[in-house]
């Protein structure tokens, strides 16, 4: 079948049918874009099983049509919908199982988003480290990475997968963990979207009933020495602590707007954590702490139908502690007129304790993720301009925060021979390129 042909429920297999959604259908209207963009596939497929999800790669295999895989739809690049294509949107496969409370192995289908992990989670007093918004999908975050709000504590999401269950472009089923298929486990964490399409993951949680949340907003200098300073706090700081915010100019001041996560339910040990970080600024203007389960961060309030509601175009950075010259240029963003949004986040701590070859994401000296965003009317060629002062500073990027991938924001991604690795995978496990067409 070729595009020409048009694509049609009737020209599907028999078994995938009645898990179509096509143009016409009530449902299509809440399926057929992503977060960030408005599209229009010719049908998106809901596979309720790993067997359905072959049956759906085979079939997109057989044909030239685009080809779009989707968990939560919250990638930045728009790529897991398209026009006049196949969408794969496991968000049927979203199931939330405590295999075992002693060892805390969950069982997580790809499907599912991260309030509802949270929210499963919280009876058992267990927690995965995602990222910060409820609405994302597992597979999309725990293939890439997942720098949370608790990363400095217990690292980046892959890094507690355990096993990974994936269903190859030739629709094998897979399950991979450090013994069976080595290789491709590797892949998995971090480049996960490169060898095939996850459908559940076996994560480690962590024990912690209550956590410190604080709310901060310090002044920051023009010149970068709060910046400095908060980056080299933070990689000192005890790994309870991590912190991610925005750099947020108003007129001629700037204001450091950070919420503080201490994974710790003490009063005394969050304020004795929090309160040197509402320090670190020319003045503080705010502090409040509360307490509350991991669930307040990432609440099933966040649950929102993807209709291409967020416009927005985003690049980001990764920087070891940040000297004069790195924080100077992240102000210098900053105060250009029409600045991108900067949010820094705090990585180190725990993120750090893995080797760089342990997984394809292989950051693991960094310090400090910056991610700038632009808003229409600003697109790329705006954002690219004024990111530009970073460049010279920055140790390489996290793919995910990324709404325009190319070869350069790959090679940032994958340095060198991380990056070779991951293509000589990718063809292994995907000869035919089926997934170089979803990406
Ligand atoms: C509001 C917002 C907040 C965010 N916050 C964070 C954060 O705090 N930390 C963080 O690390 N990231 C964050 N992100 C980025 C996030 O990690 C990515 O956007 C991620 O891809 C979203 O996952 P998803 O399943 O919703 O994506 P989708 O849009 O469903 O998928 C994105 C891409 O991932 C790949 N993919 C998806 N599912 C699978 C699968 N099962 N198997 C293989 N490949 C797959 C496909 O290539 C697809 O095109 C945020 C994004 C947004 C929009």
């Amino acid at each position: 079948m070729t595009r020409r042909d048009g694509l049609s429920r009737t020209d599907l297999p028999v078994t995938l049918r009645d898990r179509a959604v096509v143009p016409g259908d009530s449902r299509y209207a809440s399926l057929r874009s992503t977060y960030t963009t408005q599209s229009s596939p010719a049908v998106v497929l809901l596979p309720e099983s790993e067997a359905e999800v072959a049956e759906a790669l085979r079939f997109a295999g057989g044909t030239d049509f685009r080809l779009s895989i989707r968990s939560g739809g919250h990638g930045l690049s728009g790529r897991s919908s398209n026009d006049g294509g196949i969408v794969v949107d496991l968000s049927a496969m979203n199931a939330v199982d405590v295999v075992d409370p002693d060892t805390r192995l969950v069982r997580v289908q790809a499907g599912a988003r991260w309030a509802r992990v949270a929210a499963a989670l919280e009876p058992h007093g267990l927690v995965i480290s995602s990222g910060d918004h409820g609405n994302v999908g597992v597979g999309g975050l725990a293939t890439a990475g997942g720098a949370g709000w608790l990363a400095r504590s217990y690292g980046l999401t892959i890094d507690r997968i355990r096993a990974a269950t994936v269903v190859l472009a030739d629709g094998r089923i897979v399950r991979t963990d450090a013994e069976h298929e080595p290789e491709l486990f590797w892949a998995v964490r971090g480049a996960g979207d490169a060898v095939g399409v996850v459908t559940e993951f076996e994560i480690e949680a962590v024990r912690l009933d209550t956590i410190g949340i604080a709310q901060i907003a310090i002044e920051a200098d023009r010149g970068g020495a709060t910046l400095r300073r908060w980056s080299e706090h933070l990689a000192e700081a005890p790994r309870e602590l991590t912190t991610n915010g925005m750099l947020l100019a108003n007129g001629p001041t700037f204001v450091l707007q950070l919420t503080a996560v201490v994974a710790d339910g003490e009063p005394d040990r969050i304020r004795s954590l929090v309160e040197p970080v509402a320090r670190l600024g020319v003045r503080t203007l705010a502090l409040e702490a509360q307490l509350g389960p991991y669930s307040m961060l990432v609440p099933t309030a966040h649950l929102h139908p993807n209709l291409g509601q967020q416009v927005s175009t985003t690049t980001n950075a990764l920087f070891p502690t940040l000297t004069d010259d790195s924080a100077g240029a992240l102000m210098e963003v900053a105060a250009q007129p029409g600045s991108p949004l900067v949010q820094l986040r705090s990585l180190g701590g725990a993120v750090n304790d893995l080797d760089r070859s342990a997984t394809a994401y292989s950051h693991r000296d960094q310090e400090v993720l910056a991610v700038l965003s632009t808003f229409p009317p600003a697109g790329i060629g705006q954002l690219s301009a004024a990111v530009r002062p970073l460049w010279p500073h920055a140790e390489g990027a996290y793919r995910n925060f990324e709404s325009h991938p190319t070869d350069a924001t790959f090679e940032r991604a994958f340095p060198g021979a991380v990056g070779a690795r991951v293509r000589a995978l990718a063809t292994r496990y995907d000869p035919t390129g089926l997934f170089a067409r979803a990406r």
